[in-house]
């Protein structure tokens, strides 16, 4: 009976310093299981007296259900406290400001290309698309530049085999335009050409928006007074525009597009290379032997071509040194133009 009350009393302290579950059903196994000390001595109680047995069975018993007791209750506090702390760790701070998702921006090429697209849309014009990847006839053959050509020499081409390749200008939807439709013709061609070609001022990828317009009795006139129009409204103010001779294979004639420029208002600086004017493209009348390489007959039809480079406008309008930066993806850069 003394180690009874020893055993209880070890088991009572035991089950009062249990902080777990786990230990709670450890100390179950341990007092109350089959193989406990509390089975032992109820298995002892057939070396006692016979009149002692009731006594003592009855006692064994009662310090038994005593333990389950405490072991019932301590086991349903420790569960209360675990879920106090759980309920207590989730718990959401409605006062706390939310967190904001960053937003993203428009690349500055995509930019410019879009006001462009939407000024000539406004003027009539068509957006069409092409494919890069070309056939020789497309990209040369069909604007005058044949196989020999010295022209093709300056255009650093890739090519995939001796009939395709990537698209040099986006000059060749003026060709696919043309065969696909019957004229007027006006359209605007924005995409991505590429040239073996890289620096501060060339990318191997860059962009390019070439127009046509292609109908009856269109003159060099027209063409200056469309580009000069343009470029105003591009720049936002009253820039000066100069027609440059000059000489493409699928014009004629030909001229470079200079506007004053925008920076130092033609006194000359660093963007300009002091010489007060910004190369922005090349233009020209079709040259008729390209409109007839697409289907169009030249005795009707007159047109006229224009081409410009898109990354070169952005780096004018936003002042931008180096062409590169806009194909680091670098977000820092990026997140200026928002
Ligand atoms: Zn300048």
């Amino acid at each position: 009976m003394d180690l009874l009350q020893e055993l209880v009393e070890q088991a009572l302290q035991k089950v009062a310093q249990a902080a777990t579950l786990v230990e709670l059903e450890q100390l179950r196994v341990q007092y109350l299981g089959k193989k406990s000390q509390f089975s032992e001595l109820m298995k002892g109680l057939g070396t006692l007296d016979p009149k002692e047995r009731p006594q003592a069975g009855a006692r064994i018993h009662a310090a038994r259900e005593a333990l389950q007791e405490q072991l019932n209750a301590k086991f349903l506090q420790v569960e209360r406290q675990a879920r106090d702390r759980q309920l207590a760790a989730e718990v959401v701070d409605v006062t706390l400001p939310g967190r904001k998702e960053p937003r993203g921006t428009l690349h500055p090429v995509r930019r410019v290309l879009n006001r462009i697209q939407l000024m000539f849309q406004q003027a009539g014009f068509a957006v069409v698309d092409g494919p890069e990847i070309e056939d020789d006839f497309h990209n040369f053959e069909a604007l005058n530049i044949p196989e020999q050509h010295p022209a093709r020499a300056m255009h650093d081409t890739f090519y995939f085999d001796a009939h395709t390749l990537l698209r040099t200008h986006t000059s060749p939807v003026q060709i696919r335009t043309m065969e696909q439709g019957k004229p007027p013709f006006r359209i605007i061609c924005p995409g991505r050409v590429y040239r073996c070609d890289s620096d501060m001022t060339h990318s191997p990828m860059f962009h390019q928006v070439e127009g046509l317009l292609v109908d009856e009795g269109i003159n060099f006139a027209d063409l200056k007074g469309l580009v000069a129009d343009f470029l105003v409204r591009y720049f936002e103010q009253e820039v000066a525009v100069r027609f440059r001779p000059s000489y493409f294979p699928f014009t004629e004639p030909s001229a470079e597009i200079d506007v004053q420029c925008v920076h130092c208002a033609g006194s000359g600086c660093r963007v300009c290379k002091q010489t007060g004017w910004l190369e922005i493209g090349g233009c020209g009348l079709v040259h008729p032997s390209v409109l007839q390489h697409g289907g169009v007959d030249s005795r009707q039809w007159t047109g006229l071509a224009f081409g410009m480079g898109v990354e070169r406008l952005a780096m004018l309008s936003y002042g931008v040194q180096d062409l590169r930066l806009f194909f680091e993806n670098d977000v820092r850069f990026l997140r200026q133009f928002a």
